[in-house]
Protein backbone atom coordinates (compact mmCIF):
# COMPACT_ATOMS: atom_id res chain seq x y z
CA UNK A 1 0.00 0.00 0.00
CA UNK A 2 0.41 3.05 -0.19
CA UNK A 3 3.58 3.63 1.50
CA UNK A 4 3.22 7.23 0.56
CA UNK A 5 0.13 8.40 2.53
CA UNK A 6 1.52 10.89 4.69
CA UNK A 7 0.04 11.25 7.97
CA UNK A 8 -1.42 14.26 8.96
CA UNK A 9 -0.97 15.59 12.59
CA UNK A 10 -3.96 16.70 14.65
CA UNK A 11 -4.13 19.30 17.13
CA UNK A 12 -7.44 19.84 19.81
CA UNK A 13 -7.05 23.22 21.27
CA UNK A 14 -9.87 23.96 24.17
CA UNK A 15 -12.07 21.45 23.11
CA UNK A 16 -14.63 20.45 25.31
CA UNK A 17 -18.43 19.27 24.56
CA UNK A 18 -21.10 19.53 26.69
CA UNK A 19 -25.07 17.93 27.25
CA UNK A 20 -27.16 20.22 28.87
CA UNK A 21 -25.59 20.64 32.39
CA UNK A 22 -23.26 17.45 31.77
CA UNK A 23 -19.66 17.98 30.64
CA UNK A 24 -18.72 14.82 28.42
CA UNK A 25 -15.25 16.66 27.80
CA UNK A 26 -13.67 19.65 29.53
CA UNK A 27 -11.25 22.03 27.70
CA UNK A 28 -8.49 20.11 26.46
CA UNK A 29 -5.59 20.66 24.45
CA UNK A 30 -4.31 17.40 22.83
CA UNK A 31 -1.08 17.64 20.11
CA UNK A 32 -1.30 14.23 18.25
CA UNK A 33 1.97 13.89 15.84
CA UNK A 34 1.81 13.25 12.14
CA UNK A 35 2.27 9.72 11.74
CA UNK A 36 2.10 8.54 15.23
CA UNK A 37 0.02 5.37 17.03
CA UNK A 38 -2.02 7.55 19.44
CA UNK A 39 -4.02 5.84 22.16
CA UNK A 40 -6.72 7.71 24.04
CA UNK A 41 -7.05 5.34 27.18
CA UNK A 42 -9.88 5.52 29.98
CA UNK A 43 -12.63 3.86 31.92
CA UNK A 44 -16.15 3.86 30.30
CA UNK A 45 -17.50 6.92 30.12
CA UNK A 46 -14.40 9.25 30.61
CA UNK A 47 -14.94 11.09 27.07
CA UNK A 48 -12.45 9.33 25.12
CA UNK A 49 -15.25 8.39 22.63
CA UNK A 50 -16.55 12.10 22.18
CA UNK A 51 -13.10 13.04 21.82
CA UNK A 52 -12.83 10.84 19.21
CA UNK A 53 -16.23 11.71 17.19
CA UNK A 54 -15.15 15.36 17.77
CA UNK A 55 -12.07 14.69 15.67
CA UNK A 56 -14.13 13.13 13.35
CA UNK A 57 -16.57 15.73 13.00
CA UNK A 58 -19.37 13.27 14.28
CA UNK A 59 -19.96 15.57 17.30
CA UNK A 60 -19.96 19.23 17.60
CA UNK A 61 -17.61 20.89 20.09
CA UNK A 62 -18.74 22.94 22.85
CA UNK A 63 -16.06 25.54 22.33
CA UNK A 64 -12.68 25.17 21.10
CA UNK A 65 -10.87 23.92 17.65
CA UNK A 66 -9.73 20.85 15.74
CA UNK A 67 -7.13 21.35 13.07
CA UNK A 68 -5.86 18.18 10.77
CA UNK A 69 -2.22 19.48 9.88
CA UNK A 70 -2.56 23.28 9.13
CA UNK A 71 -6.18 22.74 8.02
CA UNK A 72 -8.73 24.14 10.92
CA UNK A 73 -11.91 21.41 10.20
CA UNK A 74 -13.78 22.48 13.17
CA UNK A 75 -16.90 23.63 10.94
CA UNK A 76 -16.33 20.95 8.01
CA UNK A 77 -18.59 18.35 8.59
CA UNK A 78 -17.06 14.22 8.58
CA UNK A 79 -17.14 13.35 4.85
CA UNK A 80 -15.05 16.98 4.09
CA UNK A 81 -12.33 15.78 6.40
CA UNK A 82 -9.33 13.39 5.43
CA UNK A 83 -9.78 10.95 8.38
CA UNK A 84 -11.82 7.88 8.56
CA UNK A 85 -13.02 5.91 11.47
CA UNK A 86 -13.85 2.17 12.35
CA UNK A 87 -15.75 1.11 15.06
CA UNK A 88 -16.27 -1.47 17.08
CA UNK A 89 -18.87 -3.01 15.19
CA UNK A 90 -17.07 -3.63 11.72
CA UNK A 91 -20.51 -2.28 10.08
CA UNK A 92 -19.29 -4.28 7.16
CA UNK A 93 -21.98 -4.73 4.24
CA UNK A 94 -23.20 -7.90 4.98
CA UNK A 95 -24.25 -8.53 1.53
CA UNK A 96 -21.40 -7.83 -0.18
CA UNK A 97 -18.24 -9.57 -0.51
CA UNK A 98 -14.91 -8.73 0.71
CA UNK A 99 -13.42 -7.06 -2.35
CA UNK A 100 -16.95 -4.75 -2.87
CA UNK A 101 -16.46 -3.95 0.63
CA UNK A 102 -13.01 -2.54 0.30
CA UNK A 103 -14.02 -1.15 -2.94
CA UNK A 104 -17.13 0.29 -1.79
CA UNK A 105 -15.35 3.85 -1.15
CA UNK A 106 -13.44 3.95 -4.28
CA UNK A 107 -16.60 2.93 -6.34
CA UNK A 108 -18.49 6.15 -4.46
CA UNK A 109 -15.76 8.34 -5.34
CA UNK A 110 -16.54 7.19 -9.10
CA UNK A 111 -13.26 5.78 -9.09
CA UNK A 112 -13.17 3.54 -12.57
CA UNK A 113 -10.55 0.96 -11.68
CA UNK A 114 -10.42 -0.06 -8.31
CA UNK A 115 -8.52 -3.77 -8.91
CA UNK A 116 -4.97 -2.91 -8.43
CA UNK A 117 -6.18 -0.98 -4.88
CA UNK A 118 -8.09 -2.92 -3.63
CA UNK A 119 -5.51 -6.26 -4.30
CA UNK A 120 -3.24 -4.63 -2.25
CA UNK A 121 -5.15 -3.32 0.27
CA UNK A 122 -5.98 -6.76 0.90
CA UNK A 123 -2.85 -7.76 0.89
CA UNK A 124 -1.61 -5.09 3.26
CA UNK A 125 -4.46 -6.71 5.80
CA UNK A 126 -3.37 -10.58 4.40
CA UNK A 127 -7.13 -11.32 3.30
CA UNK A 128 -5.85 -11.63 -0.10
CA UNK A 129 -7.03 -15.31 -0.27
CA UNK A 130 -10.99 -14.37 1.16
CA UNK A 131 -11.96 -11.21 -1.84
CA UNK A 132 -14.89 -13.31 -2.61
CA UNK A 133 -16.32 -14.00 0.70
CA UNK A 134 -18.96 -12.51 2.49
CA UNK A 135 -18.65 -11.14 5.71
CA UNK A 136 -20.50 -13.95 7.91
CA UNK A 137 -17.95 -16.49 5.88
CA UNK A 138 -14.82 -14.76 8.30
CA UNK A 139 -13.58 -14.63 11.69
CA UNK A 140 -14.25 -11.88 13.95
CA UNK A 141 -10.42 -10.52 13.90
CA UNK A 142 -10.58 -11.11 9.74
CA UNK A 143 -13.91 -8.94 9.61
CA UNK A 144 -12.14 -6.42 11.55
CA UNK A 145 -9.40 -6.32 9.05
CA UNK A 146 -11.44 -5.96 6.38
CA UNK A 147 -13.26 -2.81 8.44
CA UNK A 148 -9.46 -0.79 8.14
CA UNK A 149 -9.00 -1.83 4.67
CA UNK A 150 -12.03 -0.70 3.94
CA UNK A 151 -11.39 2.64 5.99
CA UNK A 152 -7.64 2.68 4.88
CA UNK A 153 -8.23 2.73 0.65
CA UNK A 154 -9.86 6.26 1.01
CA UNK A 155 -6.14 7.41 2.27
CA UNK A 156 -7.14 9.50 4.92
CA UNK A 157 -4.47 11.46 6.87
CA UNK A 158 -5.65 10.01 10.32
CA UNK A 159 -7.70 7.09 10.58
CA UNK A 160 -9.72 6.86 13.80
CA UNK A 161 -10.28 3.67 15.84
CA UNK A 162 -12.91 3.42 18.40
CA UNK A 163 -12.38 0.49 20.70
CA UNK A 164 -12.25 -2.03 17.31
CA UNK A 165 -11.20 -4.80 19.01
CA UNK A 166 -13.71 -4.92 21.53
CA UNK A 167 -15.61 -7.58 20.33
CA UNK A 168 -12.71 -10.08 20.13
CA UNK A 169 -11.37 -12.46 22.45
CA UNK A 170 -8.68 -12.01 24.50
CA UNK A 171 -6.12 -13.91 22.40
CA UNK A 172 -7.54 -12.80 19.10
CA UNK A 173 -7.31 -9.18 20.43
CA UNK A 174 -3.49 -9.61 21.70
CA UNK A 175 -2.83 -11.10 17.49
CA UNK A 176 -4.97 -7.97 16.17
CA UNK A 177 -2.94 -5.38 18.14
CA UNK A 178 0.55 -6.29 16.82
CA UNK A 179 -1.59 -6.65 13.64
CA UNK A 180 -2.97 -2.93 13.87
CA UNK A 181 0.58 -2.07 14.89
CA UNK A 182 2.02 -3.29 11.73
CA UNK A 183 -0.15 -1.94 9.55
CA UNK A 184 0.16 1.45 10.86
CA UNK A 185 4.28 1.11 10.63
CA UNK A 186 2.91 -0.07 6.98
CA UNK A 187 1.18 2.63 5.61
CA UNK A 188 2.65 5.30 8.39
CA UNK A 189 -0.34 7.49 8.53
CA UNK A 190 -1.87 8.67 12.41
CA UNK A 191 -3.91 6.23 14.16
CA UNK A 192 -6.09 7.49 17.02
CA UNK A 193 -7.20 4.48 18.69
CA UNK A 194 -9.54 4.67 21.70
CA UNK A 195 -9.48 1.96 24.19
CA UNK A 196 -10.18 1.21 28.22
CA UNK A 197 -7.58 -1.86 28.29
CA UNK A 198 -4.39 -0.31 29.32
CA UNK A 199 -2.36 -2.95 28.24
CA UNK A 200 -3.89 -2.51 24.65
CA UNK A 201 -2.81 1.02 24.76
CA UNK A 202 0.64 0.29 25.90
CA UNK A 203 1.30 -2.25 23.72
CA UNK A 204 0.29 -0.69 20.42
CA UNK A 205 0.69 3.46 20.88
CA UNK A 206 4.16 5.75 20.80
CA UNK A 207 1.42 8.24 22.70
CA UNK A 208 -0.89 7.14 25.67
CA UNK A 209 -3.49 9.70 26.82
CA UNK A 210 -5.12 8.57 30.41
CA UNK A 211 -8.61 9.64 30.49
CA UNK A 212 -10.86 10.69 33.71
CA UNK A 213 -13.79 12.32 34.01
CA UNK A 214 -13.36 14.39 31.01
CA UNK A 215 -10.21 15.38 31.77
CA UNK A 216 -6.68 14.33 30.12
CA UNK A 217 -4.91 13.14 33.10
CA UNK A 218 -1.68 12.78 31.80
CA UNK A 219 0.10 11.44 28.49
CA UNK A 220 3.28 10.95 27.27
CA UNK A 221 5.05 7.47 26.19
CA UNK A 222 4.01 3.86 27.52
CA UNK A 223 6.91 3.22 29.58
CA UNK A 224 7.11 6.95 30.56
CA UNK A 225 3.72 6.82 32.22
CA UNK A 226 4.03 3.55 33.83
CA UNK A 227 7.30 4.26 35.47
CA UNK A 228 6.10 7.91 36.30
CA UNK A 229 2.96 8.60 36.75
CA UNK A 230 1.74 11.31 38.32
CA UNK A 231 -1.33 11.18 39.32
CA UNK A 232 -2.54 8.60 41.38
CA UNK A 233 -5.19 7.36 38.96
CA UNK A 234 -2.53 6.99 36.16
CA UNK A 235 -0.61 4.84 38.72
CA UNK A 236 -3.41 2.65 39.55
CA UNK A 237 -4.81 3.06 35.98
CA UNK A 238 -1.50 1.60 34.64
CA UNK A 239 -1.24 -1.71 36.99
CA UNK A 240 -0.42 -1.97 40.41
CA UNK A 241 1.42 0.33 42.61
CA UNK A 242 2.45 0.24 46.34
CA UNK A 243 1.51 3.84 47.73
CA UNK A 244 2.91 4.65 50.44
CA UNK A 245 2.07 8.02 52.75
CA UNK A 246 5.41 9.55 53.63
CA UNK A 247 6.93 13.16 54.67
CA UNK A 248 9.44 15.40 53.53
CA UNK A 249 12.61 14.90 55.34
CA UNK A 250 15.48 16.41 53.49
CA UNK A 251 17.07 16.16 50.19
CA UNK A 252 20.41 14.70 49.14
CA UNK A 253 22.19 14.19 46.30
CA UNK A 254 19.21 14.66 43.63
CA UNK A 255 17.31 12.84 45.64
CA UNK A 256 13.98 13.87 47.48
CA UNK A 257 14.68 11.65 51.17
CA UNK A 258 11.26 11.11 53.24
CA UNK A 259 10.33 9.02 56.05
CA UNK A 260 6.84 6.84 56.53
CA UNK A 261 6.39 5.08 59.61
CA UNK A 262 10.19 5.64 60.66
CA UNK A 263 11.86 4.15 57.48
CA UNK A 264 13.72 6.68 55.63
CA UNK A 265 13.08 6.35 51.98
CA UNK A 266 14.73 8.42 49.04
CA UNK A 267 12.79 8.86 45.18
CA UNK A 268 14.76 10.88 42.34
CA UNK A 269 13.78 14.74 42.57
CA UNK A 270 12.50 14.96 38.80
CA UNK A 271 10.21 11.77 39.76
CA UNK A 272 6.78 14.25 39.48
CA UNK A 273 7.69 15.01 43.26
CA UNK A 274 5.14 17.21 43.99
CA UNK A 275 7.09 18.93 47.17
CA UNK A 276 10.12 19.38 48.34
CA UNK A 277 9.37 21.29 51.62
CA UNK A 278 10.35 19.67 54.31
CA UNK A 279 7.64 18.41 56.76
CA UNK A 280 5.17 18.14 53.92
CA UNK A 281 3.14 14.93 52.66
CA UNK A 282 4.13 12.75 49.66
CA UNK A 283 2.67 10.23 48.43
CA UNK A 284 5.40 7.51 47.07
CA UNK A 285 4.97 4.79 45.02
CA UNK A 286 6.83 1.68 43.46
CA UNK A 287 5.60 -0.95 41.07
CA UNK A 288 5.59 -4.50 42.28
CA UNK A 289 8.09 -5.83 39.78
CA UNK A 290 10.78 -3.20 40.99
CA UNK A 291 10.88 -4.69 44.72
CA UNK A 292 12.82 -7.53 45.39
CA UNK A 293 12.44 -9.52 48.37
CA UNK A 294 15.04 -11.11 50.75
CA UNK A 295 14.51 -13.67 53.45
CA UNK A 296 15.53 -11.51 56.96
CA UNK A 297 18.22 -13.52 57.71
CA UNK A 298 19.67 -11.88 53.99
CA UNK A 299 19.45 -8.91 55.17
CA UNK A 300 23.09 -8.05 55.46
CA UNK A 301 23.85 -8.55 52.18
CA UNK A 302 21.47 -5.99 50.52
CA UNK A 303 23.20 -3.57 49.02
CA UNK A 304 24.06 -0.23 50.26
CA UNK A 305 21.59 2.63 49.43
CA UNK A 306 18.67 0.71 48.55
CA UNK A 307 15.22 1.30 49.90
CA UNK A 308 14.45 -1.41 52.33
CA UNK A 309 11.32 -1.80 54.26
CA UNK A 310 11.00 -4.94 56.44
CA UNK A 311 7.67 -7.16 56.28
CA UNK A 312 6.10 -10.44 56.79
CA UNK A 313 4.51 -12.34 53.98
CA UNK A 314 0.79 -12.33 53.88
CA UNK A 315 0.09 -14.32 50.87
CA UNK A 316 1.52 -15.82 47.86
CA UNK A 317 0.39 -16.76 44.07
CA UNK A 318 2.33 -18.73 41.92
CA UNK A 319 1.69 -17.99 39.08
CA UNK A 320 4.23 -19.21 36.58
CA UNK A 321 6.28 -16.62 35.34
CA UNK A 322 6.36 -14.53 38.29
CA UNK A 323 5.46 -15.32 41.83
CA UNK A 324 3.13 -12.56 43.31
CA UNK A 325 3.59 -11.50 47.07
CA UNK A 326 1.33 -9.41 49.36
CA UNK A 327 3.50 -8.64 52.00
CA UNK A 328 2.18 -6.31 55.34
CA UNK A 329 4.90 -3.63 56.40
CA UNK A 330 4.55 -0.86 58.80
CA UNK A 331 4.46 1.59 56.14
CA UNK A 332 1.45 0.23 53.69
CA UNK A 333 -0.40 -2.98 54.88
CA UNK A 334 -0.76 -5.13 51.49
CA UNK A 335 2.44 -4.37 49.74
CA UNK A 336 2.34 -5.73 46.42
CA UNK A 337 5.93 -7.80 45.04
CA UNK A 338 5.94 -9.50 42.07
CA UNK A 339 9.26 -12.23 41.60
CA UNK A 340 10.27 -13.66 38.43
CA UNK A 341 10.51 -17.59 39.16
CA UNK A 342 14.21 -17.63 38.27
CA UNK A 343 15.47 -19.20 41.51
CA UNK A 344 12.53 -19.38 43.98
CA UNK A 345 13.69 -18.97 47.55
CA UNK A 346 11.52 -21.49 49.10
CA UNK A 347 11.66 -19.82 52.58
CA UNK A 348 9.84 -17.22 50.84
CA UNK A 349 6.17 -18.21 52.20
CA UNK A 350 3.14 -16.65 54.20
CA UNK A 351 4.14 -15.36 57.74
CA UNK A 352 8.15 -15.28 56.59
CA UNK A 353 9.59 -11.95 57.79
CA UNK A 354 11.39 -10.48 55.03
CA UNK A 355 12.97 -7.66 53.66
CA UNK A 356 11.14 -5.41 50.31
CA UNK A 357 13.94 -3.35 48.72
CA UNK A 358 14.50 -1.78 45.58
CA UNK A 359 16.23 1.04 43.74
CA UNK A 360 15.42 4.71 44.66
CA UNK A 361 15.40 5.43 40.77
CA UNK A 362 12.15 3.38 40.54
CA UNK A 363 9.95 5.33 42.61
CA UNK A 364 7.82 8.11 41.87
CA UNK A 365 6.20 10.84 44.22
CA UNK A 366 2.43 11.97 44.03
CA UNK A 367 0.50 14.86 45.74
CA UNK A 368 -0.48 13.23 49.24
CA UNK A 369 -3.84 15.39 48.77
CA UNK A 370 -5.26 13.15 46.00
CA UNK A 371 -7.43 9.53 47.26
CA UNK A 372 -4.94 6.45 47.22
CA UNK A 373 -7.58 4.30 45.71
P1 LIG B 1 -17.20 4.03 26.65
O1 LIG B 1 -15.87 3.36 26.77
O2 LIG B 1 -18.23 3.41 27.56
O3 LIG B 1 -17.66 4.21 25.24
P2 LIG B 1 -16.26 6.77 26.70
O4 LIG B 1 -15.10 7.09 27.54
O5 LIG B 1 -16.03 6.62 25.25
O6 LIG B 1 -17.00 5.50 27.27
P3 LIG B 1 -18.15 8.79 25.97
O7 LIG B 1 -18.96 7.92 25.05
O8 LIG B 1 -17.27 9.78 25.35
O9 LIG B 1 -17.33 7.90 26.98
O10 LIG B 1 -19.17 9.52 26.96
C1 LIG B 1 -18.70 10.42 27.93
C2 LIG B 1 -19.88 10.83 28.80
O11 LIG B 1 -20.77 11.61 28.03
C3 LIG B 1 -20.68 9.65 29.34
O12 LIG B 1 -21.03 9.92 30.68
C4 LIG B 1 -21.88 9.60 28.46
O13 LIG B 1 -23.00 9.09 29.15
C5 LIG B 1 -22.08 11.07 28.09
N1 LIG B 1 -22.72 11.23 26.78
C6 LIG B 1 -22.24 10.77 25.61
N2 LIG B 1 -23.05 11.10 24.59
C7 LIG B 1 -24.09 11.77 25.15
C8 LIG B 1 -25.30 12.38 24.64
N3 LIG B 1 -25.57 12.37 23.34
N4 LIG B 1 -26.10 12.99 25.51
C9 LIG B 1 -25.81 13.03 26.84
N5 LIG B 1 -24.71 12.48 27.39
C10 LIG B 1 -23.87 11.86 26.56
Amino acid sequence: MPKTAPGGDVRLTGISKTYGSFTAVHPLDLDIPAGSFFALLGASGCGKTTTLRMIAGLEDPTAGTVHLGDQDVTALPPYKRPVNTVFQSYALFPHLDIYENVAFGLRRRGVKSVKKQVAEMLELVQLGDFARRRPAQLSGGQQQRVAVARALINHPKVLLLDEPLGALDLKLRRQMQLELKRIQTEVGITFVHVTHDQEEAMTMADTVAVMNGGRVEQSGAPAELYENPCTTFVANFLGTSNLIEARVTDKSGGNLVVTAADRTLALPLERCAPTTRTGEKVLVGVRPEKITLSHADDAGAIPDGRNRITGRIADSSFIGVSTQYVVDTPCCPGFAVYEQNIERDARLVPGAEVVLHWNPAHTFGLDAAQDID
